[in-house]
């Protein structure tokens, strides 16, 4: 349950400030902590003020290990990193890892629980939230307070403050991109923090039925991923077909970038889903975002508005994308990508 801001209620708020004791849902990828998750640290220790950070990971085998020890050391506000080792939790199965959030937050009592706003994070933390009994907020971009937040709504026009009254937990998926890593936090702690074994004894096994995983059919690449890809060079539907788009990956790898695509390039099925950036799509904010046959229709600049440095391609001058570009060339992009390419030293 939300209120809109109101002054008045201050006071009563900042005082159970002092009981903040947060819990990070964290993912992690062959044994290291996906940059998210690491930004759901950043993003609780907005909210804490003492060592008070708990890290939740699952999984099983030497990754689950080295990805503990690596979450113990990774910020000097995380007062300890609970493990729940099994196979049932190698794979984020929404059933599975929610009933776990229940279980380590009956027996915790944390204030707050945050997770990333991406695939693992926006499956689990509802359903978790459910059991809960308690309504999550969602996408938050800015914490002022403990129960105080900012949230992009209207594709990203307009922002809201919300403030939480309801119970505890307060449990929130944060946007990655508006939380990046302290440099200091990303200095290994001298001190690493405790690890512990969730008990899973009384763990409630009849939720496993409801589904299966059944294999993971990702793109076997070398470039960065799309949601933590310091440049990113998009293709709409300008680029015009699925072969044209290898022009564009010629100019990803010279640029060590990730690639996108608009929804009308996907739809053309010009390239998959998993690449498509905007309201619908993934959120990104790179240092540089280059838009190559690109309208700038509101539902994509909802999804890489906040890159640091907009470059637009577009043969139309009145297209839309460059009122959000810093840079803007009016040409055409099959003279213009293979100029790049040529022209841009190799890696
Ligand atoms: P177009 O709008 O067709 O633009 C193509 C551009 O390419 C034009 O500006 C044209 O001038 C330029 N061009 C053509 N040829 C060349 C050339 N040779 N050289 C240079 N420039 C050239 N869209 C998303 O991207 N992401 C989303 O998540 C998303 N979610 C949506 C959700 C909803 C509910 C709805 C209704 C829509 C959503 N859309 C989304 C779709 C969105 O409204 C636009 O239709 C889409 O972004 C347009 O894609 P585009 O810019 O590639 O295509």
């Amino acid at each position: 349950s939300f209120t809109s801001f109101s002054p008045l209620r201050l006071p009563i708020r900042s005082a159970l400030s002092r009981f903040i004791s947060t819990l990070v849902v964290a993912e992690h990828d062959g044994g290291s902590i996906k940059p998210s998750s690491l930004s759901a640290v950043e993003a609780a220790a907005a909210i804490s003020r003492e060592n008070s950070i708990s890290v939740l990971l699952g999984g099983s085998g030497p990754d689950i290990g080295k990805a503990a020890l690596q979450a113990a050391s990774s910020h000097p506000l995380i007062s300890q990193v609970l493990v729940a080792d099994a196979d049932i939790f190698l794979h984020p199965l929404a059933e599975t890892w929610a009933e776990l959030v229940h279980l380590v937050q009956q027996k915790g009592g944390y204030s707050h629980i945050i997770t990333a706003s991406n695939s693992f994070g926006k499956n689990i933390l509802p359903r978790a939230a459910a059991l809960l009994d308690v309504s999550p907020v969602t996408d938050i971009t800015e914490i002022s307070e403990p129960h105080l937040f900012v949230r992009p709504i209207y594709a990203g026009n307009a922002l809201c403050t919300v403030r939480y009254v309801g119970k505890d937990p307060c449990m929130m998926t944060i946007r990655s991109p508006s939380f990046p890593m302290h440099s200091e936090s990303a200095e290994p702690k001298s001190e690493a923090a405790p690890i512990s074994q969730v008990d899973l004894s009384t763990f409630n096994e009849e939720f496993f039925g409801k589904s299966r995983w059944l294999k993971l059919a990702s793109q076997d690449t070398e470039r960065p991923d799309l949601g933590n890809a310091r440049v990113v060079v998009t293709g709409g539907r300008g680029l015009k077909s699925a072969e044209n788009f290898k022009l564009l990956e010629k100019l990803a790898e010279k640029l060590g970038a990730a690639v996108g695509a608009t929804r009308a390039a996907v739809d053309a099925g010009f390239v998959p889903n998993d690449l498509q950036v905007g309201q619908t799509g993934k959120i990104v904010a790179p240092e540089l975002y280059m838009a190559f046959g690109v309208s700038g229709a509101i539902q994509h600049l909802a999804g890489m508005r906040d890159s640091k440095v907009i470059v637009a391609i577009n043969k139309d001058a009145d297209a839309p994308i460059f009122q959000v570009a810093d840079y803007g060339l009016v040409a055409d992009l099959f003279d213009v990508i293979p100029e790049l390419i040529e022209k841009l030293p190799e890696k």
